[in-house]
């Protein structure tokens, strides 16, 4: 059986992802109790009562506990920094405020990935975000693909520039109702950035800390291909989110994209679905090519265990629109593509967990209080 000195050491890997530092170093980790047969019992305190985080502390935590030889079961209780706590926690932490957490308003983050670039991950985020606006859900798109911005030209978004409000937070570019970011944004187009990973770290920490997203029901995040950095990053800031992995039909794409899979689920990211694109080819008289093989897409998911949230076949209109910047799914919702991109959007709708309870704002004025 561990000491609670041993296992203090050992929940140092749990790492508070709004704040970025370990639970231990932020003295949040309030009571750790040992029963006689193998129990533990912590006890870790959050900023707010109402945290979005807790679901990930409580994995995070009996992970780590249960990683020690010698602990049966491991149960993880929360109560809230008193205020003496929340003052001291500025202080380590440097800041005036604590963060409410940018992404606390947001329901749910898929970030869409491929093992390799052209199988049309860029299109398919552009056109699942607008068909998720279709269907009257609240959407935002963080284009994360620093080797290629493409999502701000597939969304029709020419030379403008974020903002920044007078709390000093970026505001997203609005196309059509869908709430865009990306790095592309802010640097020369065709620069040839290097991004390095303490820099990529850094950037993309403040395209969700800095950037009013607001209330939205689906966060969409285009990933850069294969399984690099950016993945890992995302993978640490934003536990709750969930992969959907893009690949062609062909059995070497889909080998491939098993890498990403693996990533993903070593950073301990949840697999949703996969999406194979550039299924087959129809011609104007119902001829049926199979350009690119058959049957890889549903061998993934079948691999992964994970449904094959759409075959979305060639079309020439989804490359034309994707060009003139108008997703397909929303200029015309019955190309045979637009059509399999709104049904992947609605299993990404039947696959979100139902609506967290929100904390009430308190209404009216406070009562004096007895005593
Ligand atoms: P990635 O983001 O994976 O690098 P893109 O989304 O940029 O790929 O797509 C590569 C090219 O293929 C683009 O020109 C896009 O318009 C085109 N494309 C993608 N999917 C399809 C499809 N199903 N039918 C026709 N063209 C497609």
């Amino acid at each position: 059986m561990p000491t609670v000195e041993q296992i203090r050491e050992a929940l140092r890997v749990v790492i508070d992802p709004e704040l970025h530092r370990s639970i231990v170093e932020l003295d949040m980790v309030r009571r750790i109790d040992l029963g006689p047969d193998g129990e533990v019992a912590v006890t870790v305190s959050l900023t707010t009562a109402g945290c979005p985080i807790r679901g990930h502390f409580q994995g995070a935590v009996r992970d780590a506990v249960m990683s020690l030889g010698g602990v049966r079961t491991v149960s993880v209780d929360f109560d809230v920094l008193d205020e003496q706590q929340k003052v001291a926690l500025r202080a380590t932490l440097g800041r005036s405020e604590l963060p409410e957490g940018a992404l606390a308003q947001v329901e749910n983050v898929i970030c869409i990935g491929s093992g390799k670039g052209g199988v049309g991950k860029s299109t398919l985020t552009a056109n699942l975000a607008a068909a998720l606006r279709a269907e009257g859900r609240r959407v935002g798109v963080l284009d994360a693909d620093v080797w290629g911005y493409s999502i701000p030209r597939m969304l029709g978004l020419g030379a403008q520039r974020p903002s920044v409000s007078a709390e000093r937070k970026i505001i997203p570019l609005d196309a059509g109702g869908i709430a865009v970011m990306s790095i592309g944004f802010f640097v020369e187009e065709d620069a040839a950035v290097v991004w390095r990973g303490p820099m990529l770290h850094k950037a993309l920490k403040q395209f969700l800390e800095d950037v009013e997203w607001g209330a939205l029901d689906f966060l969409l995040i285009d990933l850069p291909p294969g399984t690099g950095d950016v993945s890992m990053t995302l993978a640490q800031l934003l536990p709750m989110a969930t992969f959907v992995i893009v690949t062609t039909p062909q059995a070497a794409a889909q080998r491939v994209a098993r890498r990403s899979a693996e990533m993903a689920s070593k950073v301990s990211l949840e697999i949703s679905g996969v999406i194979e694109n550039m299924s087959s080819f129809v011609t104007p008289s119902g001829e049926r090519y199979a350009i690119f093989g058959e049957g890889g897409g549903q061998a993934l998911a079948t691999e992964l265990d994970v449904p094959l949230l759409a075959s979305v076949p060639l079309t020439m209109p989804l490359r034309e629109q994707s060009d003139a910047g108008l997703p397909l799914v929303a200029s015309d919702p019955d190309d045979p593509a637009a059509q399999a991109i709104r049904h992947a959007a609605r299993g990404l709708i039947a696959l979100a967990p139902p609506p967290r309870p929100r904390a009430l704002a308190p209404v009216g004025m406070a009562l004096p209080m007895a005593g």
